[in-house]
């Protein structure tokens, strides 16, 4: 399928045509517009101490190495965003493969460092994963996270029908705690991007004031927050000046909640997610009702405590129930074991899952249930399907944060951080050539 045929499937004929129509006023002949978007948005975040990620097809790359090598140097980090711009939903795992292959070998030739991938229309597959794990990619960015900050009931029908259709392209999750947060999957770390993105709101919902967007935006923003998770925000550096309103205001909004939020670069969030991973809590009972606990971490790492009373150890007030522990070793008093308890049938990936999500988990016997803070049996383990998987592990989730019981945790998010924010951008093209150029590269690998 071509460009032409595949946007007028996904976006409607209408909206092809308006998008034909913006191509023109967003892109020049030349690189100059785009560079001074992609500055722009550098400059932007560097009062945050932060900086974007950008992600490339590879002959965008070839066609531009020094405007993208200038982005580098100025602090922005690049990933892959294909070969060239198409749906890997289209291909056969060998054809991924291939094309990935090429895709590397381009941003080797052109001396641009990488760790990360995200498909064009987020249009990853179950051969994708493996073929990024495969291929020794640290992290993809593709699984998109729905927020409800629309009212879909308020849209007429044409707008709702192209909302809907960018729903169903990107394939959205329901927005839960899980969902929110990065997950390993074998060594390849998939950190969530959230949604609505720029597009959907600008392009399909016709949204004209970057005040409007920066507001849904910070919504986003606030519910990631009471969440702990990510927000990974994907928009395109091309709308420019819509943009930059609508992010400056994201920003405000997310360096004024009461804790501070991690503003940072996808790489970041994976070099961070593979040291906590390393994090193991040893709890050893000394008298009845009394714990010794051993953190074995990082300096970055924030240690929580709910519902225990710590012995001799000053302590931080983290939220209305958990408290934050300044020391490794220490000891603490408790009606039950502040663990969740895991029953000998349960499969060890179960266990695996509450170590990612931070909680000091370990084996117990049945007999030992009512000394745990929770306990779990799940002989079954998590799931066949990826999504019965999502459900289940969303669950837990939820029960082990409904809990009033004593329970020791990792915090999800370094020195203190209540959240993270990491600003996303797909620069598709980089010039009128490269937009129309698409439509023969999509059809000639
Ligand atoms: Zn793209």
């Amino acid at each position: 399928m071509n460009l032409v045929s595949f946007s007028i499937k996904t976006k409607g004929p209408r909206n092809f045509a308006r998008r034909l129509w913006t191509v023109f006023s967003r892109f020049g002949f030349s690189e100059t517009r785009n560079r001074r978007s992609l500055e722009t948005l550098i400059h932007e975040l560097k009062p945050y101490q932060a900086a974007p990620t950008f992600f490339i097809p590879a002959v965008v790359l070839q066609r531009h190495p020094r405007l993208l090598a200038d982005i580098e140097q100025a602090g922005a980090e690049i990933g892959i965003h294909g070969y060239v711009h198409n749906d890997y939903r289209q291909l056969s795992k060998d054809a991924q493969y291939t094309q990935t292959s090429r895709a590397i070998a381009t941003f080797q030739q052109v001396k641009m460092p990488f760790q990360g991938f995200r498909n064009p229309y987020l249009g990853w597959s179950e051969d994708s994963v493996q073929v990024f794990t495969d291929l020794g990619f640290v992290y993809e960015s593709n699984e998109a996270v729905l927020h409800d900050v629309v009212d879909q009931a308020s849209l007429p029908p044409t707008i709702l029908d192209g909302y809907q259709k960018s729903l169903a392209l990107y394939r959205a999750l329901s927005c839960t705690t899980y969902a929110l947060r990065p997950h390993f999957e074998d060594t390849l770390l998939r950190i969530p991007t959230s949604i609505p993105d720029d597009e959907m709101l600008f392009d399909r919902l016709r949204i004209t004031s970057g005040e409007e967007v920066g507001k849904l935006w910070s919504l986003v923003m606030q519910h990631v927050y009471e969440l702990e998770g990510a927000y990974v925000l994907n928009l395109h550096p091309e709308r420019g000046v819509l943009c930059r309103q609508a992010l400056s205001i994201l920003l405000r909004t997310a360096t004024s909640q009461p804790r501070p939020v991690w503003i940072t670069r996808l790489d970041e969030i994976a070099r961070w997610w593979k040291e906590r991973a390393r994090f193991t809590f040893t709890l050893q009972q000394t008298a009845p009702g009394t714990w010794h606990i051993v953190a074995d971490c990082t300096e970055r790492a924030t240690i929580l405590a709910r519902h225990v009373q710590l012995v001799e150890q000053p302590t931080t007030t983290r939220n209305e129930h958990e408290v934050s522990v300044e020391a490794r070793s220490f000891t603490l008093e408790a009606l039950q074991c502040p663990a969740i308890g895991v029953s000998p049938e349960t499969p060890e990936a179960v266990l695996a899952f509450l170590h990612e999500q931070g909680y000091a988990a370990l084996r117990a016997s049945e007999e030992e249930r009512a000394s745990y803070a929770h306990y779990l049996h799940l002989p079954a383990g998590l799931g066949t399907s990826r999504s019965a998987q999502f459900e289940m592990r969303s669950d837990i989730i939820q029960q082990i944060e409904g809990l009033t019981a004593p329970l020791l945790r990792f915090a999800c998010w370094p020195s203190g951080h209540q959240a993270a924010l990491s600003i996303s951008g797909d620069i598709d093209s980089v010039t009128i050539q490269d937009f129309f150029l698409r439509i023969l590269e999509v059809g000639s690998v």
